[in-house]
């Protein structure tokens, strides 16, 4: 009857990979997005700070294998919140790649409560460091559906804000 519709955390993630199309470092291309409530309260992709080239006009600036000019998608995200006087205490990051150990760092201390992610990332540092300090930290795919039978999953119908797919 109806078409399945994807979960709450594959929409996420979709969003999460739209934004990643817009990253500028040559090397990845990583999107993320915080969300509270089902809200989103901020997104971000991997770039140059504002004011500097991009890696796509000059090349990636390599140092030991990474290219440091570009600051995080997690990160973008939590200064775009930052930016503009948004809480991320108890949000959830949906990202398209694993957070690396800087980015770990950085979330436990904005107070985010879970990380959603799509592609694995081996940093075994930022991995125990994550069940260390206890942060919901979860892989999910981004075609996952919504299991949920309509009315239940449905309570929030109406409430959610831009972006919300056409209800039919
Ligand atoms: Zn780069
Ligand atoms: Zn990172």
């Amino acid at each position: 009857m109806s078409r399945p519709r994807p979960s709450w955390d594959s929409y996420f993630m979709r969003i999460a990979d739209a934004a990643s199309e817009r990253s500028t470092c040559l090397r990845r291309s990583v999107g993320a997005v915080l969300v509270r409530d089902r809200r989103i309260l901020a997104t971000g992709y991997n770039g140059a700070p504002e004011g500097l080239p991009h890696c796509v006009d000059v090349g990636c600036l390599i140092v030991d294998g990474h290219c440091v000019r570009t600051l995080h998608a997690e990160q973008n995200a939590l200064l775009q919140a930052a930016a503009h006087g948004v809480s991320t205490q108890g949000a959830t990051i949906y990202v398209t790649s694993e957070p690396c150990l800087h980015c770990t760092k950085m979330l436990l201390n904005a107070r985010v409560q879970r990380i959603v992610y799509r592609d694995p990332y081996e940093d075994a540092l930022a991995r125990e460091m994550r069940v260390e300090a206890g942060i919901l930290c979860e892989q999910v795919e981004e075609s996952a559906v919504d299991e949920t039978p309509m009315g239940k999953g449905d309570k929030d119908h109406g409430r959610h804000e831009a972006g919300s797919p056409s209800e039919t």
